[in-house]
This record gives C-alpha cells, structure tokens and sequence, in this order.
C-alpha cells in the first residue's frame, strides 16, 4: 500500500464525508477530483488500480495497439509514398511495454492529482451497508452522500466458459504474440477494434454478428461503408449468424454457427458487450432500484434511495469513459448545489476507434426521420474524395449530416482513417443546436480533414465550394 493511501484501521471510527464514492474508474474518481475542487469532504473507495476499465484493460491500452497497428500499416504501404521499408514483424513483448509505459505514466498522474486534491483514498473491497454507509474491511465509511461508480465486467453467452482459447478483452490484453488465425465474436465497438488491431498485425480475422451489420449502432450508411473498408482489408465478416457452441483443444478452438458452419482458429474473443458490475455489493438490500443488474437512475443521476447517485457503466445507456466522467462531474456538482445541466446520452460523442475510424453524435437518418417524420429530415453526405487531407492520407470516407429540415444539426456521422479526431467540432455542433449556415460562416483549417466539416456544412446550407451542388 502507498504511503498516502488511507489506512484502514479495522472498526476505528472513520468522521462522516460530504461524499462516499464506492469505485475508482472514470465516474468515480471524475466525481471525486470534482466533489474536492468543490470543497466538500470525500472517500474514494477501489479496489483494484485507481483508474478503472479504462485507464487500465480499456480505452487507453486499446488505443495504444492501435497505434502500433498503425504505425505496421504505415510500414507494409509505405511503397505507395516512395518510401522504402519492410515491415519485418511485430514483437508483441516490445509492443506490450510501449503500451504498459503509457498506461503507467497517466497512472502516476492520475494518482498524483488525487493526492493533491485531499481526497482520502481508501484500497480495498467495498459494500453497501445502508444507505449512506460503505464498509471496507470491517471499517464504516459514513457519507451525506453515497455514488456508485462500481462500472461494468466482460460479458459472455450462456454456456460459452471464459479460459484457454477462449478470451475476453480483459485476457486478450495480456498476449504476448499475435495469433496466426482469430475469431471475433461480436462486431460492436470492442470486437473491431481488437479484429482491426490483429488484422494490422498480420492476423487472419473472421467477426461473427448476430445482427445484420457490423456496428449496428451507427447510421446504415456508416456501417455499411464500414463493412466495405473491412472488406477491403481481407477482414472476413459473418453477420446475421447466431453463434452456436465452441470448443477447444491443443489444436485451437473450433466454433459451430447455427447456418451449420463451422470455423477453426487459434483463439476466440468473445466480445458480446458488458454487463454492470453491481450485485452482490448490498445494493439490492439498501433497497436500491435496479433492472437486469443495472442500477436506475433519473437525469440527475438519483436512484432511488434519497442520498444515493450512481454513475458511468452501471447505469443503463453508452458505456464511455467520458459519459463516466461526465456524470462523476454533474453529481459533484449536483451536490455541490450548482445545478448543473444533464447532458443526453444521445448527444454523447461516439468514437469507434479502428481502421477506418467512425465518430458520430446525436441522432442517425433514422431516428432523425422517426422523431420528426419522413419530411421534415434533411441529409447530406460530403465524400472525403474532395478532401486535400484525406487524399494525401489515402483514405476514402464520408461525413453525414442530419438536420431537421430549415432547423438546427441533429446528427453527424463520419468515416474514415483518423476521423475521430473531427468528433469535438461534430458534437459542439450537435450540443450546441447549430444551424448548417452557422457553421458554413466559420473558417476551417486547409488542408485538414476538419474542412470537410465545413464543407459539408457549406453543401447543406445550399453553398457548396469542394463539392457539386
Ligand atoms: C477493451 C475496452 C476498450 C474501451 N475503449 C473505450 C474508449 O476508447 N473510449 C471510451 O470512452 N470508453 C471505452 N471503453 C469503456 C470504458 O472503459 C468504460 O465506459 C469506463 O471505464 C466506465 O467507467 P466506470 O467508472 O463506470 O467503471 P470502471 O472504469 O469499470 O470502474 C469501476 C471501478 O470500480 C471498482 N470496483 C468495483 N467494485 C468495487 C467494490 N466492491 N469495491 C471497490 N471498488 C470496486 C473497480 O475495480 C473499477 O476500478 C472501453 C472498454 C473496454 C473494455
């Protein structure tokens, strides 16, 4: 145990906080750095790595091999710039240790900020034992308020056992070489990005989907133009399939699909979403509300049991880091008295993060056209084709805009290699209820990809310059 961690002295008495916060990830400590700035007395309690999912076996360690796959793809292509390399192999120990670097660095500076801001941090496994109690090892942490931040764990499907061959994101982390031949079961967010990663490294892929199209959350046109560009890159994808069993020995996993097929590979990621990691922590007995394990809260993030908020995974809806940190912030604030403004998941940026990158906020053509009917939607799609930027990156794509016709931007949905990176312009659009002639009059960058928005915007407030009418 660090130095300025709390010490728990078993049943000593611990004076009551403004703020008890039961979990460490990105809701949790977001509400704890924020509640402290605020002035308010705060226990953080983790048992595991301060940081949580993300910081640790999630968006920041995926990120990092994603960087590294791009940086292989740059090799392997790197003949059609005129540059002579050869891509001689991946060594995953050595990629593994850049990855481990970053992760420990924004670790120390994470743990560092929670030392400066006066938050007493407790280490240890907590429960709820009344509304407005959390114990930790025999000790009672007493709290005006209680959050629950205890955030998500890796899902699998009835009868398919984690172990060997079989994985989650959690043990595919941890390899230490690259697998000849892999099965992604899953093709949301988390099942590309890793088949995006392997494929980079040299793998053969195959995605299995039980719905119709991979990334199945996002605009048709956005999935669709997904599928292409994994088509593209030799990544085999089979949707509208249901998985049916799998089995493994010495020579690899053999996985049975209910079309009668069946598939052999050295592994299997089973990436079928993330259940809230919420039961069995006295939650139930506190007589807080939940469904399926999900712990309900209103828009102010309130369960329940007055006194008592819950924030990020464990509450129904997106499961972003940055949703967690931004219901960490809002119930600080909340406490704090500052009634702070809710934000919709809706208007919640997306990154799916792989090659090609999706960023997307707000409402698809089709919910557009569901709220506000067939009529009253307008859309238009500006090809990345007319982008000096993306041609000298050789990407193709395309950004999507959905308005409610003569009104405000109410989605924006975009493709394309590195275009997550356009996503904070897109949802200050979306937030901020922007007209297409509000944005066409301010001025973007040449040569960037961040002037396709703008063209894009130009195109639909009926001046466009890059673009054919
Ligand atoms: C592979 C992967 C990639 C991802 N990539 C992205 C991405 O690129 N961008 C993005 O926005 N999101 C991404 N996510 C999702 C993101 O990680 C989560 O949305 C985020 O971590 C949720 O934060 P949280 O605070 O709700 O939960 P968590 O981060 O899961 O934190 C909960 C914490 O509570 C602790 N805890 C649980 N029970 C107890 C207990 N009884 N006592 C004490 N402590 C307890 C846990 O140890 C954990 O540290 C990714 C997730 C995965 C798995």
């Amino acid at each position: 145990m660090e130095e300025w961690l709390h010490i728990n002295v078993k049943g000593a008495a611990v004076p009551e906080a403004d703020v008890v916060i039961l979990g460490g990830g990105s809701g949790g400590y977001a509400c704890a750095l924020r509640a402290s700035q605020l002035g308010l007395s705060v226990v953080l309690i983790e048992k595991g790595k301060l940081g949580g999912t993300c910081l640790h076996r999630g968006c920041i360690p995926t990120k990092a091999l994603l960087h590294a796959a791009e940086v292989a793809d740059s090799a392997r292509e790197s003949e059609n710039f005129g540059v002579k390399a050869t891509l001689e192999g991946i060594d995953m120990p050595k990629v593994n240790s850049y990855r481990d670097g970053v992760v420990s660095r924004l670790y120390k500076g994470l743990q560092g900020l929670v030392k400066s801001r006066d938050v007493t941090y407790v280490e240890g496994e907590g429960r709820l034992t009344s509304p407005n109690t959390v114990t930790v090892d025999g000790t009672d942490y007493t709290g005006k308020h209680v959050v629950l931040a205890t955030g998500s764990y890796a899902r699998t499907l009835p009868g398919l056992e984690i172990g060997g061959r079989i994985m989650t994101s959690d043990q595919a982390l941890t390899l230490d070489y690259v697998p000849e031949k892999v099965i992604v079961l899953g093709g949301g967010v988390i099942g590309v990005e890793f088949a995006s990663v392997w494929k980079s490294f040299g793998s053969d892929v195959t995605i299995i989907e039980a719905l119709p199209r991979l990334v199945a959350a996002e605009d048709e046109a956005i999935s669709k133009a997904f599928e292409r560009a994994y088509r593209k890159r030799k990544i085999n994808a089979k949707t509208g399939v249901q998985f049916q069993s799998a089995t493994q020995d010495d020579n690899g996993v053999h996985v049975a699909l209910d079309n009668g097929e069946t598939l052999d590979a050295d592994l299997l990621l089973v990436a079928v979403g993330r259940g809230p990691q919420a039961s069995g922590l006295g939650y139930e007995e506190a007589g807080i509300a939940m469904d399926r394990g999900w712990v309900l809260v209103d828009e102010r993030q309130r369960t329940n049991v007055p006194g008592v908020f819950a924030v990020g995974d464990i509450t129904p809806g997106l499961q972003l880091a940055h949703r967690g940190f931004q219901h960490g912030i809002f119930v600080a604030e909340e406490i704090g008295g500052l009634h702070p403004r809710p934000i919709a998941d809706i208007n919640i940026p997306r990154v799916t993060y792989s090659e090609p990158e999706i960023g997307s906020v707000g409402l698809t053509e089709a919910q557009a056209k569901e709220q506000f009917g067939d009529d009253a939607v307008s859309v238009y799609e500006y090809n990345l084709g007319g982008n000096g930027k993306s041609q000298i990156l050789a990407t193709t794509g395309f950004i999507k805009l959905v308005q409610r016709t003569d009104g405000p931007v109410v989605g924006v949905h975009m493709i394309g290699a590195r275009i997550g990176e356009q996503i904070g312009e897109a949802q200050l659009i979306v937030n901020w209820e922007a007209y297409p002639e509000d944005v066409a009059t301010l001025v973007h960058a040449h040569p960037t990809q961040n002037e396709a928005m703008g063209e894009a915007h130009l195109a639909l407030a009926g001046k466009p310059l890059h673009a054919h009418a």
